[in-house]
């Protein structure tokens, strides 16, 4: 074991430190990472606040982690010492359920081990990217392209694919309708990477602030959803939509916007049950789906994808202390559009 500098949540309710944590030694097949930037999800908050139930105290949160490697195991071979790397959502899963043969880590019916917070092999709680070292290994470790900026390309590995997989698994493309609720950290990478795949993309946004931001990010059309006239104005319309939503909504009103076999896919995680009504499924034959970060294979497609579209997040680098801070002004709908922390503010 090595002792790291890191922020971590004392408890649920008081805010982030400076301390330290351990990082286990590096195994055979580990890879060590320098992390340089860290993205802020609003994961991170629902977490360290208990908001989806109980957590272990203290907590180092964090999984849009992008650093260099520093070391590696005797057994690893897909990444060298002085690669561009990233971490994700999760760092370990089963390997061996039917879900994780197809490939689909992410969805592992034992659970995948998450960067945070969950159980690791050697019975320590897994602590995450708001740190300046990791130890992962080494099939969890994305590469990200020389392409994209650094400090830029930490959101894409929780916002990024988070948007990519349902964007890309429901088909959003040309003469497609795609709308985006709710311009935070993933709304607006949904935005960008749907018209990077060629679909027709409206945002719904709960004011008309974000409308000069979002039309210059490639969205098509611009909603403020405190109207009451947008949602009869689009009423039957889109053939996908993207809920990006942290809080509680009326999801019914949202479906009503759903053309004939349309889906809604929940990527927002409120803590409240969404509360859908049949007769609005029924219209339209419409669905209701949800959707979980994406695999490993699918977050390296995704980096691969952006690098490609020249696709990179809105980010706004901050020092680590400055991350409660940050939290608040996530609350309130104040981030343009993603928080990422400078590491060597810990050192
Ligand atoms: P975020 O940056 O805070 O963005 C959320 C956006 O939702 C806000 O910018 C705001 O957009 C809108 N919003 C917030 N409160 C609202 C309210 N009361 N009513 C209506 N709209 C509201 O958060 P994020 O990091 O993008 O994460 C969004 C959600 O996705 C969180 O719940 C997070 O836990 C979840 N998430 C899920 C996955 C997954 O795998 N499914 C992965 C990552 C994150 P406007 O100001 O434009 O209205
Ligand atoms: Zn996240
Ligand atoms: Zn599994």
């Amino acid at each position: 074991m090595f002792t790291v500098n890191a922020y971590a949540a004392p408890s649920a309710t008081e805010p982030l430190v400076k301390t330290t944590i351990e990082r286990r030694d590096v195994g055979p097949k580990d890879v060590l990472i320098d992390i340089k930037y860290a993205g802020i999800c609003h994961s991170d908050i629902h977490t360290v606040r208990g908001e989806w139930g109980p957590a272990t105290y203290p907590l180092t949160v964090g999984h849009e982690i992008v650093g260099f490697v520093s070391e590696v195991g005797s057994e690893v071979t897909l990444h060298q010492v002085g690669d561009r790397v990233g971490v994700g959502c999760m760092v370990n899963s089963c390997r061996e359920c039917e879900n994780c043969l197809a490939g689909f880590e992410n969805y592992c019916l034992k659970g995948n081990t998450g960067t945070y917070g969950a159980v690791d092999v050697d019975g320590s709680i897994t602590q995450g990217g708001y740190s300046t070292h990791i130890v992962v290994v080494e099939d969890f470790v994305l590469k990200v392209p020389e392409s994209i900026p650094f400090e830029a390309a930490a959101p894409l590995l929780c916002a990024g694919v988070t948007t990519y997989s349902p964007l890309a698994h429901w088909n959003a493309g040309p003469g497609k309708k795609v709308a985006v609720v709710g311009m935070g950290g993933l709304g607006h990478m949904a935005v960008k990477i749907a018209h990077a795949m060629g679909a027709e993309v409206t945002v719904l946004s709960q004011t008309l602030s974000k409308q000069e931001d979002c039309l210059r990010l490639c969205a098509d059309h611009y909603y403020a959803t405190s109207d009451e006239a947008t949602f009869t104005d689009l009423a039957n319309s889109f053939d996908l939509i993207i809920n990006t939503v942290s809080a509680l909504i009326d999801i019914n009103a949202y479906l009503s916007l759903l053309r004939l076999h349309g889906t809604l896919v929940s990527v927002g995680a409120p803590p409240e049950p969404l509360g859908v009504q049949a007769f609005t499924l029924f219209n339209n034959r419409r669905s209701f789906a949800g959707s979980s970060v994406g695999s490993i294979a699918e977050t390296q497609e995704m980096l691969d994808f952006c690098a490609e579209h020249g696709i990179a997040p809105e980010t706004e680098l901050v020092s680590a202390d400055y991350i409660n801070e940050a939290y608040e002004r996530v609350l309130k709908s104040d981030v343009r559009y993603r928080f990422v922390i400078d590491t060597a503010t810990l050192v």
